[in-house]
């Protein structure tokens, strides 16, 4: 009855006032109003407490971070620094370390009173063979052992492999380029010549003979002829971003190239003439009229049984001298007890003082 009549009686309040009167209502138990205040405050002193702790960790976090904008590129930068990629030119400093065998001729202390360089006639190399190619650089492709390569390439390849250092004489006209393609590929050539220590020479823009005269009136003088060579030079520089003093010049068809203008401006100038003691003829041909390997073997084994004083030893950039070079170098210099030397090692032993 007495459970009938609280029902009852909670029904006649009607419906938001009802819970007021219930067992145990904070509205309506007075006596347990100081218990729960207590309780509130020990409740609002946590979450306080808590809050302080929360606000805390937050700061400390956000402090972490690293800028809002930056946080996906944050998170891919991994922890150890990033080698910035390398710039198609070397900084200053390194250039110079790269020169370094350049520098060594240039430094040398030029008198201007004779003509300077390597002649025909010498004889004093102590089995020394100095590596030389002519009219390149050569930028076209071959097939060398099922891989495409270039012949300026394999040339590289080759020496490097043995760590032997050649100066390559090059045509201005075979740094002419109607791509930025193109560009970029002689350049990355040059670059790697001049890295891995090699030295780039002079030969001339066209490859005239300046001996037979090179324009209408069938005479070269001083003007012809530094024209040929400092186009090149300019040519060089351009593709590269940076002056490379090509100090070594042979003119085309070596000593039989030479004038008396010619010495005169290189004399004036400060360059070294390089002429050679040995010629491959890595670019003649067997009487059939096709090249042959084993015939330029045979040459190169007479010639060096016969001439065994050393001296500078003239290639071609051509494809078969690229497919030759390792036996050549192998079968023929190294076996006869001759030793290959870098042109400016002779240079610094004739001119310094
Ligand atoms: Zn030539």
């Amino acid at each position: 009855m007495v459970v009938m009549a609280k029902i009852i009686k909670i029904k006649s309040m009607g419906g938001s006032d009802w819970y007021k009167n219930r067992p145990g209502s904070l509205h309506t138990n007075h006596n347990m109003q100081p218990i729960l205040k207590k309780d509130r405050k020990k409740l609002q002193a946590i979450i306080l407490t808590l809050i302080i702790i929360l606000s805390l960790f937050l700061f400390i976090y956000c402090r972490t971070l690293p800028p809002l904008n930056d946080h996906h590129e944050a998170e891919a930068i991994p922890e150890t620094p990033i080698t910035p990629s390398k710039p198609s030119v070397e900084p200053e400093q390194s250039q110079d370390r790269q020169l370094e065998n350049l520098n060594k001729i240039i430094d040398l202390d030029y008198s201007g009173q004779h003509l300077q360089g390597v002649f025909w006639g010498e004889h004093e190399f102590q089995k020394r063979i100095y590596l030389t190619f002519d009219d390149g650089p050569n930028l076209s492709p071959f097939n060398l052992n099922g891989k495409t390569t270039t012949v300026i390439e394999s040339i590289l390849d080759t020496l490097d492999s043995y760590g032997f250092k050649a100066v390559f004489f090059i045509n201005g006209k075979n740094l002419e380029y109607t791509s930025p393609a193109e560009k970029k590929k002689l350049l990355s050539v040059l670059l790697r010549i001049i890295r891995n220590g090699h030295l780039l020479g002079n030969h001339s823009y066209h490859h005239y003979n300046l001996a037979k005269g090179i324009f209408s009136d069938g005479q070269s003088d001083m003007d012809d002829i530094s024209h040929e060579f400092m186009m090149t030079q300019s040519a060089l520089d351009e593709i590269l971003g940076f002056s490379y003093p090509m100090i070594l010049i042979r003119p085309p068809y070596a000593e039989p190239g030479r004038t008396s203008d010619l010495d005169q401006w290189l004399m004036n100038e400060g360059y070294y003439l390089i002429s050679l003691q040995y010629d491959s003829y890595d670019y003649a041909y067997s009487p059939d009229g096709r090249w042959d390997q084993q015939g330029i073997m045979t040459r190169m084994t007479e010639l060096l049984d016969k001439e065994e004083k050393g001296g500078v030893l003239l290639l071609h950039e051509l494809e078969s001298s690229a497919k030759l070079l390792p036996e050549l170098l192998e079968r023929v210099i190294l076996e006869k007890g001759f030793i290959i030397e870098p042109l400016e090692d002779l240079l610094q032993k004739k001119y310094s003082r």
